[in-house]
């Protein structure tokens, strides 16, 4: 008998059309191709993805989220058309009402405020990606209160990093990936970022480099590490000033690195009575001074043959003026950073912490190498080659989101420069259009015209007391007190504290709170009870407290029930997108990128993207840039803004296929054909650095030439790395009574302790706060590498991953304590409690107790079930945490935030933890159940496209 094998498709035909975008399950921006079918009716829908092999991000891998991404552009939780609030706030009841209505409602809202006083709106946007367009659109606006999440993210690591370096990690820069043989991981959750890291990761793994991750919690990452450091949280400043403390006293520093690159040979103002003591010593021509090695005598750091010296002081007036390094090493030498001094505190033995000092500085210098590549510096001085230290870090969040943060940043970041490793081959490199010195960002902004435009960008670097953005009384200008004495730098702004002034009327009142994509009813704001209050809060005359609040999200988030109006917004496969070079790029060390997003279907309810929503807005209130001469609409929508919008000459959101003949990358004409360009180029350009000026870019005149001639400098900009941050300095001088702008008393001991211009380490603010006797125990969340804060929770494949929460705890409380998996635990703050199921977590330091962010949720959102794990199981940390630190009878608001950027003080938490006997049924606190304005999803989501 014959046997016949079974004819079997082994390479069926997947789809129909592929169309490529960028993904955006997460802030990486990977490319994705969208595999389309046509369904029974001939309509193309998605019928899976994959990631884009040609795409510079992440070179065709795809991770769980963004394969997950169909599931997304289905979820029954999408808002389907604008919605108008008719029952109480933040019951969740609306009625559907038109665009036209609705857009009516928030011209009126708008137009009124623009023309009698613009600071009375207040424009806050989440973690969007379009921010140098919605930054554009409130300036045009003129309300100074505008910023993104930056404030209650990572502020501390961008800001520390810009003063210190003109840069940090992530969009920033990134290791050497190729070259890097020791890399170290500070404070990493799995997703922040997710897939460029994973590849990095495996790149070392496959090369052997040893990994050595520094987190409280061993997980993602932290799990493959080679070393797993398990330090207690809020001390890494402390254990990275130790390391620095090891190198010096070992001599394993880069001097002459130091010496050409950075401001550690620049002369301190060493007189004390002066007005600009501790300031850096300047020529005639403002350029800094060093001592010239040859000639003994203080000269320009810039002067073509300088040799700058690090050991000789210069004697005038009988006053000495000694370089940054002099001032460095005193404090870094000293015992106070010895090992054995800071290891209780930090949990890390002192032998260990010699160790990893010992290893960076074996690898740094030991297995230095060189590439034959000739580069010219700005000064003019030729290299031959090019000199390896196969070193190399990161870090987010982790250490960035304490009230000490900022330092420990610029901590991490002086500590890489000691090294000599930033921006040498197997280090940290920059990607443009980093690197940029703070002095070549822009100031803030908050002069307010009603009816005109702000006076200038918002956000931007202040250089001392002078850019703070006060109002003549001293009052805060902006709703935040962003750039106020209470935290000088915050460059992004403060999120996290808008509701929560704006509902104290202090620094005022406003009218209308706009806010987008930020779910600050529930896991993005710190103490969620009290910030539901402030929103539905009334005053004597039964109005709400916040008049008016606009909302736009694409989901049925909990924030949508505290709205009076909702714009529903698209899913990231239904919109125009784009990942700018003005804005968060998605460039490589060795190019520089941009991508967009384009609709690969359309949407299939009312639903309009936010930032079109804005340019339609922008026109019918009249604003500059959105209007022509006659009044007319100057855009279409956001896709028409983003190929036809200039910020400068030749200079648009998209680099890309600029030109008539769109050829050219950067600088060029408009180009109407540019958005197509980009579809059939797999939705991303790329232009890449020329080989000579691939490092040492911030001093490379190759590659300042090359940043011109593309538009991202307007002209060559060389800088030094700044060991001493001297705008801090600045503003410790007004604290100790010099100049005109004084801070008020109550902050200048703060600002003395923590404006310091050389990193400096002190205890989180909780620590002081609480009793620590009692609330002996740190808490934390991370986020999940198969969830980006809330947005996976409704995803029907992603929640199958994490449908629950538990609280994990410590081998030693989880023993002494005497828990089993399952059972629950009241933990108590200063703040308030919470009362959560527990599991056993063998790899965490034995103080510290986390979770899982985002996972809980509100019953009646999202389109879950009341009954679903997240909202029955799952729960938020958030309910510990307050905005405020606790009262100091002084009757002043204290921000939980840090004393520099305002970051937000997340994980300076402390608590207790009892175990419960009698479990209650569901996660406490509970709350009500808001009426969901898209009902409730079906028990089970079918998906099928095609035959
Ligand atoms: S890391 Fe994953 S979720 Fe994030 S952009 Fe890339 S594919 Fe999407």
């Amino acid at each position: 008998m014959t046997h016949h094998q079974p004819q079997i498709d082994t390479s069926p035909k997947v789809s129909d059309e592929i169309r490529k975008t960028t993904c955006y399950m997460c802030a990486c921006r990977c490319g994705i191709n969208v595999h389309m079918k046509k369904d029974d009716e001939g309509e193309m829908r998605v019928a899976y993805i994959e990631g884009n092999r040609d795409h510079p991000v992440n070179q065709g891998v795809l991770c769980a989220k963004g394969s997950a991404g169909i599931m997304q552009v289905n979820a029954p939780s999408r808002l389907k058309a604008p919605l108008k609030r008719v029952g109480p706030r933040g019951s969740g009841q609306f009625e559907e009402i038109s665009w036209d209505e609705a857009l009516e409602i928030a011209t009126g809202h708008l137009s009124r405020i623009r023309e009698t006083n613009p600071e009375k709106l207040a424009f806050f946007t989440g973690r969007d990606q379009s921010q140098s367009f919605t930054g554009f659109w409130a300036q045009a606006y003129g309300t100074p209160n505008f910023a993104a999440h930056g404030g209650f993210c990572s502020v501390n690591m961008a800001t520390a990093g810009i003063y210190t370096m003109g840069g940090a990690f992530w969009e920033f820069g990134q290791p050497d990936w190729d070259r890097s043989k020791l890399f170290m991981l500070f404070g990493v959750a799995e997703d922040h970022d997710s897939n460029p890291i994973k590849m990095g990761l495996s790149k070392l793994k496959a090369r052997g480099a040893k990994i050595i991750g520094v987190n409280p919690i061993r997980s993602g990452y932290n799990a493959i590490a080679d070393e797993w450091v398990g330090i207690t949280p809020g001390t890494d400043g402390l254990f990275i000033l130790s390391l620095a403390h090891e190198l010096l006293k070992a001599g394993k520093i880069d001097l002459e690195y130091l010496t050409r690159f950075t401001n550690a040979p620049v002369l301190v103002n060493g007189d004390e009575k002066s007005d600009e003591f501790g300031l850096l010593l300047r020529d005639k021509d403002n350029k800094f001074m060093v001592i010239d090695r040859v000639t003994g005598k203080p000269t320009a750091f810039d002067k073509k043959g300088v040799k700058p010296d690090l050991a000789a002081t210069y004697r005038d007036k009988g006053i000495t003026h000694r370089p940054v390094f002099q001032h460095l090493s005193e404090r870094y030498m000293s015992d106070e950073y010895a090992p054995e001094a800071v290891a209780d505190r930090c949990g890390i033995p002192a032998g260990r912490i010699r160790a990893i000092a010992a290893e960076l500085a074996r690898v740094a210098f030991d297995e230095a190498f060189e590439i034959e590549q000739e580069w010219t510096d700005f000064r003019g001085e030729k290299h031959k080659t090019m000199t390896g230290r196969p070193v190399s870090f990161h870090s987010m969040r982790g250490i960035s989101a304490h009230s000490n943060g900022f330092q420990t940043c610029r901590a991490l970041h002086v500590l890489q420069i000691l090294l000599g490793t930033v921006e040498a081959p197997g280090g940290f490199r920059f990607k443009p259009p980093y690197p940029k010195p703070s002095e070549a960002h822009p100031k803030p902004h908050c002069k307010v015209t009603p009816g005109a435009p702000l006076d200038g960008p918002h956000l931007g670097y202040v250089q001392g007391p002078d850019d703070l953005m006060l109002k003549e009384d001293g009052s805060p200008a902006r709703i935040d007190k962003a750039y106020t004495w209470e935290n000088p730098m915050s460059a992004h702004g403060l999120m996290h504290m808008v509701i929560s002034n704006a509902h104290a009327g202090d620094p005022y009142k406003i009218d209308t709170l706009f806010m987008y994509m930020a779910n600050m009813s529930w896991n993005s704001s710190m103490n969620t009870k009290g910030v539901m209050e402030m929103l539905t809060d009334k005053d004597e005359n039964g109005d709400y407290v916040i008049p008016n609040i606009i909302y736009s999200d694409a989901y049925s988030s909990e924030m949508v029930a505290y709205a009076d109006l909702v714009l529903p917004d698209t899913t990231y496969l239904e919109r125009h997108d784009c990942i700018s070079l003005l804005d968060r790029p998605i460039c490589e060390a060795d190019a520089a990128a941009d991508a967009i997003r384009w609709p690969v279907i359309e949407p299939d309810r009312d639903v309009r993207g936010f930032q079109s929503v804005l340019v339609d807005l922008g026109a019918r209130l009249g604003m500059p840039g959105f209007v022509n001469e006659d009044g007319s609409a100057k855009y279409k929508d956001y896709a028409d803004y983003i190929v036809n919008h200039e910020r400068k000459p030749g200079i648009g959101p998209l680099s890309g296929f600029r030109g008539e003949n769109g050829d050219q990358f950067g600088r060029g004409d408009v180009n109407p054909d540019q958005m197509d360009r980009y579809i059939e180029n797999g939705g991303f350009a790329v232009h890449h650095i020329p080989e000579e000026a691939a490092f040492y870019k911030p001093w490379n005149m190759a590659y300042q030439d090359w940043a011109v001639k593309t538009g991202i400098y307007d002209a060559p900009q060389p800088y030094l790395f700044n060991l001493y941050v001297e705008p801090l300095r600045k503003f410790q001088l007004a604290a100790e009574g010099h100049g005109l702008r004084q801070p008020p008393e109550h902050l200048r001991e703060r600002i003395k302790e923590t404006l310091d211009p050389l990193p400096v380490w002190y205890a989180p603010f909780e620590d002081d706060n609480v009793d620590t006797e009692e609330f002996t125990v740190h808490a934390l969340t991370q986020r999940p590498m198969a969830m980006y804060h809330s947005w996976g929770t409704q995803n029907a494949w992603l929640r199958q991953l994490h449908g629950r929460n538990p609280m994990y705890l410590p081998t030693k409380i989880f023993t002494e304590k005497g828990f089993e998996d399952g059972d629950w635990a009241k933990i108590t703050s200063a703040h308030g409690e919470i009362t959560v199921p527990v599991a056993h977590h063998g790899g965490l330091n034995d103080n510290t107790i986390w979770t899982w962010n985002a996972i809980g949720k509100r019953k009646g959102t999202w389109a879950l079930d009341e009954a679903a794990p997240e909202a029955t199981k799952g729960f938020l940390l958030n309910h510990l945490i307050h905005e405020l630190q606790p009262p100091k009878g002084d009757g002043l608001r204290w921000a939980n935030s840090d004393p520099v950027t305002g970051q937000a003080a997340w994980f300076d938490l402390r608590v207790k933890i009892e175990k419960v006997s009698g479990p209650p049924e569901e996660s406490q606190p509970g709350f009500d159940p808001i009426k969901s304005p898209v009902g409730t999803g079906p028990k089970d989501l079918a998906w099928k496209v095609g035959k």
